[in-house]
């Protein structure tokens, strides 16, 4: 088949490599003239995992292209996939400016049938609004479908080569038969496709992250019981966890959710639901603990300190708002650095992925390191932000030589507090005991 994707960000170069890797032929398009520069160069922009092999695999195999012009990809297209931003606007709702601008071009260019496929998240009642605009310009027969994407940043490839389900928004017998055919090698009994309405499909992107959202933050309030009366939340976890009906997933506790899409998302569904009349409260709370948890790591430093901190240096440990991801977009560690710039602290800082987009937010107001001792060179503690893999096993001694004191507030529960105790340190971490 022969499909555009248009926006080439973590959904879009990931969907345009996975489809040309199944055989399609596929163009990517993109307004950043730099980006598409760099990936004609065969240059990946983002990081993710397994995406560069697959990438520079399917551009030899000149089945994936790139491009700035849309009219030379709809023109070469009848699948035309939308992955565009839809970011957070001043009032909470998803600013759907994009979106709507591509729907204008869309209907300004299309000159025979397309199936316009919105990947984006979007509010419900967009593919309505996208669909209304294309028809105000042209009498070419055209369907627009929702197509949510539930890919995870880190597992991107992973998560569209064997999705848990497809989920598809339309009405169009003609759109539900070529989408079975497009999505045939990704399908299988137990990763089925789900079709709907667009109207439910556009609210169950939603409402999946929504809710997992608000797992996250029930756990984190959890959590935050457990330091005050003195229990576990780890075995809190696996006690809960065990009962099938929770599962075993999304109950980590830590210094809260960033990302592109779960803040935006929960804020997106609060915005959209009050317009609707319903004031759905839960989500309201979900974003008021998420905001306080964020800078939770802060209380716990400065009272270790006895609020004498102006003079400290403190390292840390990632900065990407999760692991396997360059992505700092609503990052905890990004509210944890602002709080300590504000008290004046020094700043070392360390992540294998994230700091160059870090770089072009704070420039030479931290030091940012080669790795993760480098960090470590006489300060008084070192706070984690993002559980990396590499920093699971460290060396503890070589830690200790190059701290002024052995002090670590970790937002990820990344150690054992067995032994963080046998190798010296004051270890304070979520839910749990301060080791000391
Ligand atoms: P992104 O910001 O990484 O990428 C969007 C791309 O669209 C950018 O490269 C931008 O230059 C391009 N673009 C903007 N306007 C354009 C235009 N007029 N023509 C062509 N390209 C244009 O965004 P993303 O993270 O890929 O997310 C895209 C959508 O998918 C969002 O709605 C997001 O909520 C949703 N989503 C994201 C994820 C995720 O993990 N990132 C997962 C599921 C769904």
């Amino acid at each position: 088949m022969n499909i555009a994707v248009i926006g080439t960000g973590y959904v879009g170069l990931v969907t345009g490599t996975c489809l040309a890797e199944v055989g399609n032929n596929v163009i990517c398009v993109d307004i950043d003239e730099a980006k598409v520069a760099q990936m004609k160069n065969g240059k990946v922009p983002i990081f993710e995992p397994n995406l560069e092999e697959l990438f520079l695999k399917n551009i030899k195999a000149n089945r994936l292209h790139f491009t700035t012009h849309l009219k030379t990809a709809l023109d070469k297209s009848q699948i035309i996939f939308l992955a565009l931003p839809t970011p957070q606007d001043e009032d909470g709702s998803a600013d759907l400016k994009y979106v709507e601008s591509v729907a204008h071009e869309l209907g300004d260019l299309i000159t025979d049938y397309k199936i316009i496929i919105n990947k984006s998240t979007v509010p419900v009642g967009t593919s309505e609004i996208v669909k209304n605009i294309i028809k105000r310009k042209t009498s070419v027969a055209f369907d627009v479908i929702s197509n949510p994407e539930f890919l995870r940043e880190g597992f991107a490839v992973q998560d569209f080569m064997t999705p848990e389900r497809i989920i598809i928004g339309t009405k169009s017998k003609k759109a539900i038969d070529i989408l079975n055919k497009l999505y045939s090698p990704f399908i299988t009994l137990k990763r089925p496709v789900i079709v709907m309405d667009e109207k439910s499909a556009e609210l169950t992107k939603y409402a999946a992250n929504t809710f997992l959202a608000t797992k996250i933050t029930f756990m984190n309030e959890v959590a935050n019981l457990c330091e005050i009366i003195g229990a576990n939340v780890d075995d809190v976890r696996k006690g809960i966890g065990s009962d099938s009906r929770i599962g075993n997933k999304f109950l980590f506790p830590g210094i809260g959710f960033g990302g592109s899409c779960f803040p935006k998302d929960v804020n997106a569904l609060v915005h959209s639901s009050d317009t609707a009349g319903y004031n759905f409260q839960i989500l309201k709370s979900v974003l008021n603990v998420n905001q306080s948890q964020k800078k939770s790591l802060i209380p716990k430093f400065k009272k270790y300190f006895n609020n004498h901190i102006s003079s400290k240096k403190v390292g840390i440990w990632g900065l990407a708002f999760k692991p396997n991801t360059d992505d700092i977009r609503e990052a905890p560690a990004i509210d944890v650095i602002n709080e300590l710039l504000l008290e004046g602290i020094e700043i070392t800082a360390y992540d294998p992925e994230a700091m160059p987009n870090m770089k072009r937010i704070y420039g030479d107001k931290i030091t940012f390191c080669n790795n993760a001792y480098d960090v470590l060179k006489d300060v008084d503690c070192l706070l984690i932000n993002t559980e990396w893999r590499e920093f699971y096993s460290p060396d503890f001694d070589k830690m200790k030589k190059l701290m002024k004191q052995p002090v670590i507030f970790d937002g990820r529960n990344i150690f054992d507090m067995e032994v963080m105790k046998i190798n010296g340190f004051h270890y304070e971490s979520v839910g749990r005991k301060i080791v000391t």
